[in-house]
């Protein structure tokens, strides 16, 4: 099949809006909607700016990294570093750090690794084999988001990027309205707007591409990404959402940005008429905290209790 704009072979169908792209036009019409979520998202004309890129080594967090630099490599006033939060997950995580790790090199962009085990005592593995009663997700998530912040603090970034792409994001935004949960809702990520001291605004520039397309670019570009999943995952509740999603975008293409678009269209009219607890400070690490422990305090203390226990 040929290319709808040229005569080039085509590479991907987009059924939701029936065009045939080929390598070129593929290419271009992914870094339009980037640029385009870039520019809602951010303020880049302020003096200086840096950007604080997570990546895992996946293939969303190393696609973001990889088109941000290509967009913005080029402004004098911008400066992206990139880090990877090591949760201690053997057999796991070494791969991902590697191939983050050679991106970042072949880009020139400096790379820091934070981990688990220095920062809190413990890595994943021992967390889990000290506290099997949760899902791993349940410590790792609060511990995870709390590094990010913590590096990006530290590196006086004035944006935290994240790889998410659109499947990831709409099943977000489903999941959170199938729980009535309004105050995560509004506080879902892009946060322009929504500063608060001590937390570092959380950007999403793939959030309008499906996962499909972000497999497709980070082939077209060689970007050489760590394909396995954590032995920890399982969160059956977004399982759910994806099937449910996916059916909906099979019958009816165009699906997944919708939810998106009502997102955005209730986001801000939600937040002004719900009064949401103004963050505090947590006692024990003064981190932006709901209570006056913040979650990952409270957890560590746990898992220390039951480590003393168990020596007892
Ligand atoms: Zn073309
Ligand atoms: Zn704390």
């Amino acid at each position: 099949m040929k290319c709808t704009f040229c005569n080039e072979k085509a590479v991907y169908n987009v059924k939701y809006n029936g065009t045939a792209l080929c390598r070129e036009h593929f290419i271009n019409f992914f870094e339009k909607r980037v640029k385009r979520e870039i520019r809602n998202q951010t303020d880049l004309k302020r003096d200086k700016i840096t950007i604080s890129v997570a990546i895992s080594g996946g293939k969303d967090s190393l696609v973001t990294l990889y088109v941000l630099n290509k967009i913005l490599s080029d402004r004098r006033n911008l400066k992206i570093k990139a880090f990877t939060v090591d949760e201690g997950i053997s057999g796991y995580r070494p791969s991902g750090i590697e191939k983050a790790a050679r991106l970042c090199k072949s880009l020139g962009i400096d790379h820091e690794i934070i981990s688990f085990k220095r920062e809190f005592g413990y890595t994943l593995d021992e967390i889990m084999s000290i506290d099997n009663t949760r899902i791993s997700c349940s410590h790792c998530g609060p511990m995870r988001r709390s590094l990010m912040n913590k590096i990006s603090m530290y590196n006086k970034a004035d944006y935290l990027a994240l790889g998410i792409n659109l499947d990831d994001y709409a099943q977000s935004i489903l999941m959170n309205v199938v729980r009535g949960d309004i105050s995560r809702y509004i506080r879902l990520a892009p946060h322009t707007g929504i500063e608060r001291d001590g937390l570092i605004p959380r950007i999403i520039p793939l959030r309008k591409i499906p996962e499909k397309e972000v497999v497709i670019y980070a082939i077209l570009n060689n970007i050489d990404y760590d394909n396995s999943w954590c032995p920890y995952y399982r969160d059956a509740y977004r399982n759910e959402a994806r099937m449910i999603i996916n059916m909906l975008e099979e019958k009816t293409p165009g699906t997944r940005q919708a939810i998106v678009k009502f997102f955005d269209g209730t986001r801000d009219i939600l937040k002004n008429s719900y009064e949401s607890k103004d963050m505090k400070r947590c006692m024990i690490c003064g981190s932006p905290s709901q209570n006056d422990v913040c979650e990952v305090c409270s957890d560590l203390k746990e898992i220390n209790e039951r480590v003393l226990k168990k020596s007892i």
